[in-house]
C-alpha cells in the first residue's frame, strides 16, 4: 500500500512510551489493566488507517485484526491518560483511524477532533481528511463529509481511495439533487479500477437509478436493461434491477398505458422475487400493483409475504388498511392502520387515514386528533385542505356539542354543515363504488380529499353493522393499541392472513429504519440501503410513495453504512431536499386520495404542545424501538451543535490562500530548484506533490467583517456619464473600472459617444446577416421582476429552472417580435377593461397581501449566440474595434488575447436576444475574469450586483438550497441577502449603456423590455485580476469543474508575451511557473525512472491547452494519450491521476511531451520584473 499519511510506527511518541510501558514484556494485558503492544503488533498497526475502512472484513485475518486494533485502542487510551492528552498529535490522529475501523464512530470524530485542533495543517494528511470524512458520511453530516473528501483529493488527486470518495460523493450529491456532480462523480468512481466497497455493477445500477431520480425515465430503463445483459450479474444486484424496473413500470405513465404497464411490472416484480424470494419490498410492491388492478387477495397475499419476509413496515400496514378498507372491513382497517401509525408515527398517510375512517364512524373528535397528527407528519403534502378539513369538523362539533343552545343563525348553520357532510358521503360514495367494481380510471376529482374515503367507508359500515363506532382515538387511548394489535390476527382471518406475526413491532427490532423508509415519501426521498461496505444484498429500495399517495416518483436510494443513525439524519436530509422540490403530482392509484406526496411539516406554536402529547402516547407503545430512536437523535443533535462549534472544518480559517505571498525562492536560480527535485523524486512514481509546497484547500471567504449596517446595503451604482468619444478615452476610465473597489461600473452613453451602429446588432440585421444562425433557447417562467418563485407560485425559492433547446435567429426573431405584438395589444385590452371597471379595482387589489404568485407564463430567451465567425459577423466585429482598448475583445492588454486560442464567449462575442424576464441567472464569469456587456435595445436590462468578497455567503445560500454555486442556475432572494448584510447594487442598463463587471462581482440580469445584448470577457493585467482567477481555477479544481481559462498554459504564454512591472503580479506569476517547472520535472523523472518512455510531441501553432479527458483539469507539457487514441492521432488525453486510476502502470498509455525542459527554464529566468513606467499601457 502506498505510503500517503502519518504513520504510526513513524511516531516517535509511540514507540518511546510504548518502550516505557511495556517495559520490557511481550504483549499482554498487566495486572493493572493497562496494555502493551509487540513490535510485531505495532508494526502491524503501522499500516493500519482509514484506508482499510470498508477493507478490513475482505481480510482473511479480518477477525484478529480487529481484536488487534481493539487493544491498540485500549493501549492508546491509557497512554493518553497517563500523559494527561499531552501527547503528540498524530497520536489522536492513529486512534481516530483505529476507532473508525472499530466502527466506533463517537470515538473516532472525537479523537480526529483533537488531532484536527492540534495540527495546524492537517490538511496535509490526506488519510486524516479521508478517515474524517468517512465519519461525517456516516452521520449523514454529507455538507461537512463532501468538504472533507473533496480536500483529500485536492491535496493527494492519487488517493488510493479515490473510487471510494467518488462514489460517496456521488451518493450524497444524489441526496442534495445534485444531480449532475453526482453523475461526474459516480462515472469517475467507474473508470478507476482499483478495488472499492461496490462493485462496478453496483455503481451502475446507482448511475441507473440516478437517471430515475431525475425522472430520465427511458435513459433509467436503458441502464437497467443493459445491467441485466451483464454476465454474471449477482443475484442480489439482478433482483434489485428488476424491482426497480418493475415499481417504475407501475408509476411511471411514459412507459405505456396502464394495462400493459401492470402487466410488465408484475412480471418485474416476480421476476425479481425469483432471484430474491426474501425480499419483503418486492412483495409489498407487487401487493400495490395487484391492489391497482383490483387483484385484491393477491395483493393481500403479497403484504402477507411482505410482512413475513421483512421488517414491520408503516407502508405495507397502511396499504394493507387501505385494502380493508375498501373491502368495507373498517375494525380491520383500523388495525392496520394502528400497526402503521406505531411502527411510524410520522406517517402522514396512515393518520390521515385512520382520521376518515374515524370520520366515517361518525367519531370527528377522534379523526380530528389524527388528521392534527396527519399534519404534522413527515411527509404531509395537503396540509392546507387538512386544516380546512379540521376546522369544519370542529365547527361542527362545537355546535353539535351546543345543540340545545344554539341562536337561529347557529342552528342554520349546523343545519348547513350537516348536510354538507352528507352531500359529501354521497359523492365519495358513487366514486368508491366505482373503485370497487375495478375500474380505477374514473377517480373522483382529488379535492374532495379525504373525506371522500371516509363517507364511503361510513355508508359501507352502517349497511354491515348498523351504526358500529370504533375503539375511540389512539391518542387518548394509546394504551389500548398493544392489544389492537395482537388483536388484528383474528380479524384478520377472514382473508385467511395471519397478521399477527409482525402487527406488534416487538423486540430487537428497531423503529428506526422504518422512520427513515417512510423518508422515502418524498419525491426526492431517500431509501436506505445499508452498508457500503455489506454489498448490494442491502440495497434496498424503498417505495416514494406511502400507499395511497399517488404513485409519483420512483424511489431513491441510499447507501449508509450504518442503517440505524443515518436513518434519522435521512429523514431530515430527505425533508430538506423535499421542501426544495415540489413534487409533480401525478395521479392516484388507489380511490383512497386521501394524501400525496409532498410535505410541508407545520408545527405552529399553537398545535404544538398537543403534537407533542400526541407523539408521547404513541412512542409510549413502542418505548423499546423509541428508545434507540432516542438515542440516536440525541447522538446527531450532539453532533449537530457541536458542528456549530468544533467540528474540524468548520473552525477552519477561510479565505483561499492559493498564492502564498513567498518572495525568497522564485529569486532562486531553477536549475538549483530542479536539481532539488531530482534529489526527492528517486522513488519511482509516487505521488508528485508530496515533495512540493502543499497549498491549503481553497476555501470560499467568510462573509466580510464587520458587517455593513443596513443602510449601506443599497449602494448607488458607480456610473460615468459619457459626452464624447475623448471622455471614452480617459485613462483615468480603465482605472476606474479595474479599482477593486468598484464590483461594477456603468459606462453611460457610451455607444453615443463612440457614435457605434448598434443597429447592426438588432434582430432586424442580424435576420438579414445570417438568418440560419444557431441560438440556444432557455425557457424560462415570467417571474415578476425581481421575485423567484417556485412553479405553483407558492414560496419563493433560489432555484431557477430552465430548460434548454435550440432554433436559429429567424426563428427567435419572430418569436421575439410576436411576442412584442402580443404584448401590446394585451396593454391595449388591459387599458380597456381598466376603463370599464375601474370601480372594481380597489376589492380586487385587497387579495395582493395573501396572493399566491403564477401560474407564470413561459419565455424564451435566446442565449449564448456565438458571434466568433468574423466572416459571418465582419460588420458587426468591426464596429467594436471603435471602443477603447481596455473593453476591446482583442488587446495587448487583455490577458485572454495571449491565450493563443479561441474560448468561445470568453475572448469571442457572444450576442443575447431578449423578451421582457429573460433570465441570466446569478453566476460569477468563467475563472473570475470581468465582463463587458452593451445593451442594443431598444428595452432595458435590469442588473443585480454583488461585490466578489461576498461570493462565500451566496456559496452558503446555495448550499442551504441544495444549489451548486458554479453548476445550479440560482436566483438570489433579495431580502436574505439583506438579511445577511449582503449589499446589493442594482441599476438599469439603457441601450448603447456598457456594463463592465470587475473580477470575481457575482451578478444577475434580467430583461425589462425587448432588447439585445452582446458581451464578452476581458482580463485586465492586474494583480488583482491574475489572483482571483488562479483562485478560481483551484476552486475549480477542488469542486471538479472544469475550468474554461487554462491558467498553467495562460500563465507560460504571458512569461513570454509580456512585460510585468507590477511586482506583486510578477511575484504571483512567478511563483506559479516555479510550481509548475518543479511538477514538470519532477513527473518526468518519476517517469523516466520507472522505465516509461517519453515522446516528442511539440505543439502547433493555435494548439489550444489540453484537458484530461476523464477529470477536465489542464494538463500541461506530459500528455497521457491512451495508445488506441494515440495510433489514431485523436490523442485523447488523461491526466496522470486518471491515466493511473484506469491502467495501474500506465501500459496502455503513452507520454506525450510538449515542451522541452529547457525551453521552460529558459522562458521562467528570462521573465525578470519590467520597470516601471508611469502610466500603463493603453
Ligand atoms: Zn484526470
Amino acid at each position: 500500500m502506498k505510503s500517503c499519511g502519518v504513520s504510526l510506527a513513524s511516531t516517535t511518541s509511540f514507540r518511546d512510551d510504548g518502550k516505557k510501558m511495556a517495559a520490557g514484556k511481550e504483549s499482554s494485558e498487566c495486572k493493572d489493566g493497562s496494555v502493551s503492544l509487540t513490535d510485531e503488533e505495532k508494526q502491524l498497526l503501522g499500516g493500519l488507517d482509514s484506508r482499510l475502512f470498508g477493507f478490513i472484513r475482505l481480510h482473511e485475518d479480518g477477525a484478529r485484526t480487529k481484536t488487534l486494533l481493539s487493544k491498540a485502542v485500549r493501549y492508546y487510551e491509557s497512554l493518553i491518560l497517563k500523559a494527561e492528552g499531552k501527547v503528540e498529535s498524530d497520536f489522536f490522529c492513529q486512534l481516530g483511524h483505529f476507532n473508525l475501523l472499530l466502527e466506533d464512530y463517537p470515538k473516532a470524530l472525537s479523537a480526529y477532533q483533537r488531532y484536527h485542533n492540534l495540527q495546524s495543517d492537517y490538511w496535509k494528511n490526506a488519510t486524516f481528511l479521508y478517515g474524517l470524512g468517512l465519519v461525517y458520511f456516516y452521520y449523514n453530516a454529507f455538507h461537512w463529509a463532501i468538504k472533507a473528501f473533496q480536500e483529500v483529493l485536492y491535496v493527494d488527486p492519487s488517493f488510493c481511495r479515490a473510487k471510494e470518495i467518488h462514489l460517496r460523493l456521488g451518493l450524497m450529491f444524489k441526496v442534495n439533487t445534485d444531480y449532475e456532480s453526482s453523475l461526474k462523480h459516480f462515472r469517475l468512481a467507474l473508470i478507476d479500477c482499483n478495488p472499492c466497497t461496490l462493485s462496478s455493477v453496483e455503481i451502475q445500477f446507482h448511475i441507473a437509478h440516478l437517471y430515475e431520480t431525475q425522472q430520465k425515465y427511458h435513459f433509467a430503463k436503458e441502464a437497467y436493461e443493459q445491467l441485466l445483459q451483464t454476465e454474471n450479474l449477482p443475484a442480489q444486484v439482478k433482483a434489485t434491477v428488476l424491482q426497480q424496473l418493475g415499481w417504475m413500470h407501475h408509476n411511471v405513465d411514459l412507459l405505456g398505458d396502464k394495462a400493459t404497464k401492470e402487466s410488465y411490472a408484475i412480471q418485474y416484480l416476480q421476476k425479481s422475487l425469483e432471484a430474491d424470494p426474501n425480499s419483503g419490498l418486492s412483495w409489498y410492491f407487487l401487493g400495490r400493483c395487484y391492489s391497482s388492478i383490483g387483484k385484491v387477495q393477491d395483493a393481500f397475499i403479497s403484504y402477507r409475504q411482505s410482512i413475513d419476509k421483512s421488517e414491520a413496515s408503516a407502508d405495507t400496514w397502511c396499504s394493507i388498511g387501505v385494502l380493508y378498507q375498501q373491502q368495507n372491513q373498517p375494525m380491520d382497517a383500523l388495525q392496520a392502520y394502528i400497526c402503521a401509525v406505531q411502527l411510524d408515527h410520522g406517517h402522514a398517510a396512515a393518520w390521515m387515514d385512520l382520521g376518515t375512517l374515524y370520520e366515517s364512524c361518525n367519531q370527528p373528535q377522534d379523526a380530528i386528533k389524527c388528521y392534527l397528527n396527519a399534519t404534522r407528519g413527515k411527509n404531509c403534502s395537503n396540509t392546507s385542505s387538512l386544516a380546512g378539513r379540521i376546522k369544519f369538523l370542529q365547527h361542527l362539533e362545537q355546535l353539535r356539542a351546543n345543540k340545545d343552545h344554539l341562536n337561529p343563525a347557529q342552528k342554520l348553520m349546523l343545519e348547513q354543515l350537516e348536510s354538507q357532510f352528507v352531500l359529501m358521503q354521497q359523492v365519495f360514495h358513487k366514486g368508491q363504488s366505482s373503485h370497487m367494481s375495478g375500474s380505477n380510471d374514473e377517480q373522483p376529482p382529488f379535492s374532495t380529499g379525504p373525506a371522500q374515503y371516509l363517507q364511503a367507508a361510513s355508508v359501507g359500515i352502517q349497511k354491515q353493522t348498523g351504526h358500529r363506532t370504533l375503539p375511540s382515538n389512539l391518542v387518548t387511548q394509546g394504551a389500548a393499541l398493544n392489544h389492537i394489535s395482537s388483536h388484528i390476527a383474528t380479524s384478520g382471518g377472514q382473508q385467511g392472513i395471519n397478521l399477527t406475526k409482525e402487527s406488534k413491532p416487538s423486540g430487537n427490532r428497531s423503529l428506526v429504519p422504518e422512520i427513515s423508509r417512510h423518508a422515502g415519501d418524498t419525491p426526492n426521498g431517500c431509501v436506505i440501503a445499508k452498508g457500503l461496505s455489506n454489498h448490494v444484498q442491502q440495497l434496498i429500495a424503498e417505495p416514494v410513495c406511502s400507499p395511497n399517495h399517488g404513485d409519483c416518483t420512483s424511489p431513491d436510494l441510499l447507501i449508509s453504512d450504518s442503517p440505524q443513525i443515518s436513518a434519522t439524519v435521512i429523514g431530515k436530509v430527505s425533508e430538506k431536499t423535499s421542501n426544495n422540490h415540489p413534487p409533480v403530482h401525478t395521479k392516484t392509484d388507489n380511490s383512497v386520495t386521501s394524501s400525496h406526496s409532498s410535505m410541508i411539516s407545520t408545527t405552529t406554536s399553537s398545535t404544538k404542545s398537543t403534537a407533542q402529547t400526541v407523539t408521547h402516547s404513541v412512542i409510549g407503545l413502542n418505548s423499546p424501538q423509541n428508545n434507540v430512536h432516542k438515542v440516536n437523535r440525541e447522538e446527531l443533535e450532539n453532533l449537530q451543535s457541536s458542528t456549530k462549534t468544533n467540528l474540524p472544518i468548520i473552525s477552519l480559517k477561510s479565505g483561499p490562500q492559493i498564492i502564498p505571498s513567498m518572495s525568497v525562492s522564485i529569486y532562486s536560480s531553477s536549475t538549483e530548484v530542479l536539481k532539488a527535485c531530482r534529489n526527492l523524486g528517486k522513488n519511482g512514481l509516487s505521488n508528485s506533490r508530496i515533495f512540493f509546497e502543499k497549498c491549503p484547500p481553497p476555501r470560499p471567504p467568510t462573509s466580510p467583517y464587520p458587517p455593513l449596517p443596513k443602510d449601506k446595503l443599497n449602494p448607488p451604482t458607480p456610473s460615468i456619464y459619457l459626452e464624447n468619444k475623448r471622455d471614452a478615452f480617459f485613462p483615468p476610465l480603465h482605472q476606474f473600472c479595474t479599482n477593486p473597489k468598484n464590483p461594477v461600473t456603468v459606462i453611460r452613453g457610451l455607444a453615443g459617444a463612440l457614435k457605434l451602429d448598434l443597429g447592426l446588432f438588432s434582430t432586424k440585421t442580424l435576420v438579414e446577416a445570417n438568418n440560419e444562425h444557431v441560438v440556444e433557447v432557455r425557457t424560462q417562467l415570467l417571474q415578476p421582476a425581481d421575485e423567484n418563485w417556485d412553479p405553483t407560485g407558492t414560496k419563493k425559492i433560489w432555484r431557477c429552472e430552465s430548460n434548454r433547446s435550440h432554433t436559429t435567429i429567424a426563428k427567435y426573431a419572430q418569436y421575439q417580435a410576436s411576442s412584442f405584438q402580443e404584448s401590446l395589444r394585451e396593454e391595449n385590452e388591459k387599458r380597456m377593461q381598466h376603463k370599464e371597471c375601474s370601480d372594481n379595482e380597489s376589492t380586487s387589489s385587497d387579495f395582493s397581501g395573501k396572493r399566491r404568485k403564477g401560474p407564470f407564463k413561459t419565455i424564451k430567451f435566446g442565449t449564448n449566440i456565438d458571434l466568433s465567425d468574423d466572416k459571418k459577423w465582419k460588420l458587426q466585429l468591426h464596429e467594436l474595434t471603435k471602443l477603447p482598448a481596455f473593453v476591446r475583445v482583442v488587446s495587448a492588454g487583455n490577458l485572454l488575447s495571449h491565450l493563443g486560442h479561441t474560448i468561445l464567449g470568453m475572448n469571442t462575442v457572444q450576442l443575447y436576444m431578449k423578451v421582457p424576464g429573460s433570465r441570466t441567472p446569478g453566476h460569477q464569469e468563467n475563472n473570475n475574469f470581468c465582463s463587458v456587456n452593451i445593451n442594443i435595445g431598444p428595452g432595458d436590462c435590469e442588473w443585480f450586483v454583488v461585490p466578489e468578497d461576498y461570493w462565500g455567503v451566496l456559496n452558503d445560500f446555495c448550499e442551504k438550497n441544495n444549489l451548486n454555486f458554479l453548476m445550479s442556475s440560482w436566483w438570489p432572494n433579495l431580502e436574505e441577502l439583506y438579511e445577511a448584510n449582503v449589499p446589493v447594487y442594482r441599476f438599469i442598463q439603457r441601450p448603447g449603456d456598457l456594463v463592465w463587471i470587475n473580477a470575481g462581482t457575482v451578478h444577475w440580469v434580467q430583461a425589462v423590455g425587448w432588447c439585445n445584448n452582446i458581451a464578452w470577457n476581458v482580463g485586465p493585467l492586474t494583480a488583482c485580476q491574475y489572483k482571483l482567477a488562479v483562485e478560481r481555477y483551484e476552486w475549480n479544481k477542488l469542486q471538479n469543474v472544469k475550468s474554461l481559462v487554462p491558467m498553467v498554459h495562460l500563465s507560460w504564454n504571458m512569461a513570454r508575451n509580456i512585460k510585468v512591472s507590477d511586482p506583486r503580479l510578477f511575484e504571483m506569476i512567478k511563483y506559479c511557473l516555479l510550481k509548475i517547472l518543479k511538477q514538470c520535472q519532477t513527473l518526468r523523472e518519476a517517469l523516466i525512472a520507472a522505465g516509461k518512455e517519453i515522446i516528442w510531441h511539440g505543439r502547433t501553432n493555435d494548439e489550444p491547452a489540453h484537458y484530461c479527458n476523464i477529470c477536465e483539469v489542464e494538463v500541461f507539457d506530459l500528455l497521457f494519450v491512451t495508445n488506441e487514441s494515440n495510433s489514431q492521432k485523436t490523442y485523447i488525453v488523461h491526466c496522470q491521476d486518471c491515466a493511473r486510476k484506469t491502467s495501474g502502470n500506465l501500459d496502455n498509455f503513452v507520454v506525450l511531451e510538449q515542451y522541452k525542459m529547457e525551453d521552460l527554464i529558459q522562458v521562467y529566468e528570462q521573465f525578470t520584473l519590467a520597470p516601471s513606467i508611469s502610466s500603463s499601457s493603453s
